[in-house]
């Protein structure tokens, strides 16, 4: 069975550093960098780091094209998500997103509902899943959250009808429903995982969540090899703090995706660790479920395991497999060991000294990889 991750594999269009090495050449993969606010600078910095020392470790150079985004770039260009930055994501069509602070009840749109809509990443990937060696109240945890990216309530056409009145448009078509739906099923075909369920409010939204459920229905009928079932969100709320194992694949439009995601975050010991990939046919972008933690920003306390995870999709997307396989072993080595880890999920080191871990998990797999090649 591939990795979950391979998945992202391909999905958009190939890159510069692609079209270089088929011209014979190994050029830097050129990827837009959005450090992000709170904890993004933290968290990107020790991801940087780590992805240029496995980078080293493999034959693979980065060319990082930073940008601010929100409220930082406003201050100084006047402008939340700049120009430039847009034309970087359209030029290089992948990116790599530290979380970025949305004002609560007014002020901007958030800047990654604005970057999905405009770069129709319409599919929303979250694999979930346990870390070796970390102890939490769930152990073997697999299961994928596929989230439409664009619709639902999060189109922000809201509007206050007359004081103390306010609605909210949510706006399901057939279009992004099937479209998701597909990628959903044709992910579980791809990878070998076994059920789907779609995820729903259909009893009292029956038009926008019916239209979403019958896309997805139909769809299935297109995967009789891959069992289908729909359950109402709050009953899988439930069922997701009992019996959380049932579950493989759950398809979801864009608000309940939302909230399933930090649920399943906390079976596996919480936000600091899962990933996530926004994907359209010609971007993607990849970023941690997580925001910015105002709460611990600053402090060197942030878990870069979550981001770091995240480029790991980002590097199979980009097709540098040893890269990604490098990093990964490094952070499992790092939670399998268990002395290293983050206040988050129970440890007492900071940010940096988790990253340092990290890169010398890498560097003795390193060490291992060139013994076991001049052993022959
Ligand atoms: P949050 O995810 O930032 O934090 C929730 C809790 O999880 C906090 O206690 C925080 O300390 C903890 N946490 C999160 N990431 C962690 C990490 N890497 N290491 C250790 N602990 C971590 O959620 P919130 O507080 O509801 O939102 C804060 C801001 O982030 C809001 O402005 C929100 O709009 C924004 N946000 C942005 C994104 C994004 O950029 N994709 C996603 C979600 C929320």
């Amino acid at each position: 069975m591939m990795a979950d991750s391979e998945m992202v594999a391909g999905t958009a269009a190939g890159t510069a550093a692609g079209a270089a090495e088929a011209a014979g050449t190994r050029a830097a993969h050129r990827i837009t960098l959005i450090p992000g606010d709170g904890i993004g600078p933290e968290v990107s910095g020790a991801v940087v780091e780590i992805l240029e020392a496995a980078g080293r470790a493999t034959g693979v150079s980065f060319d990082w094209h930073r940008f601010d985004a929100g409220a930082d770039s406003y201050e100084k260009t006047r402008e939340y998500i700049p120009k430039a930055l847009y034309e970087s994501i359209e030029a290089n069509r992948v990116a790599l997103k530290g979380p970025v602070t949305t004002p609560v009840g007014g002020g901007f749109s958030s800047i990654n509902v604005t970057l999905r809509k405009k770069f129709d990443l319409y599919a929303n990937f979250r694999p979930v899943k346990n870390l070796p060696g970390l102890q939490t109240k769930y152990p073997g945890i697999d299961l994928v959250i596929v989230r439409e990216n664009t619709e639902g309530l999060y189109v922000g056409l809201e509007q206050e009808i007359v004081p103390g009145v306010a609605t909210a448009l949510k706006v399901v078509t057939e279009k992004g429903s099937t479209r998701i739906a597909r990628f959903a099923f044709e992910y579980a075909r791809k990878i070998g995982r076994k059920k789907i369920h779609a995820i729903h409010k259909a009893n009292i939204m029956k038009k926008t969540d019916g239209l979403f459920l019958a896309c997805a229905k139909r769809v299935a009928e297109e995967f009789p090899e891959i069992a289908y079932a729909e359950h109402i969100v709050d009953n899988t709320c439930m069922q997701l703090v009992m019996n959380p194992w049932q579950y493989d694949v759950l398809l979801t439009e864009n608000l309940y995706g939302d909230i399933l995601s930090d649920l399943c975050s906390g079976l596996v010991g919480g936000l600091g660790l899962v990933p996530g990939a926004n994907l359209g046919t010609e971007c993607a972008i990849f970023e941690a479920v997580h925001g910015s933690a105002p709460d611990i920003a600053g402090k060197g306390l942030a878990n870069p395991t979550a981001l770091l995870q995240s480029a790991v999709l980002m590097l199979r997307h980009i097709d540098e497999m040893r890269a990604a396989d490098l990093v990964q072993a490094g952070i499992e080595d790092v939670y399998r060991a268990g002395k290293t880890l983050t206040r988050d999920v129970g440890g007492k080191a900071g940010t940096m000294e988790f990253k340092e871990a990290v890169l010398g998990a890498m560097e003795a797999h390193g060490a291992m990889a060139a013994e076991a090649v001049a052993r022959g």
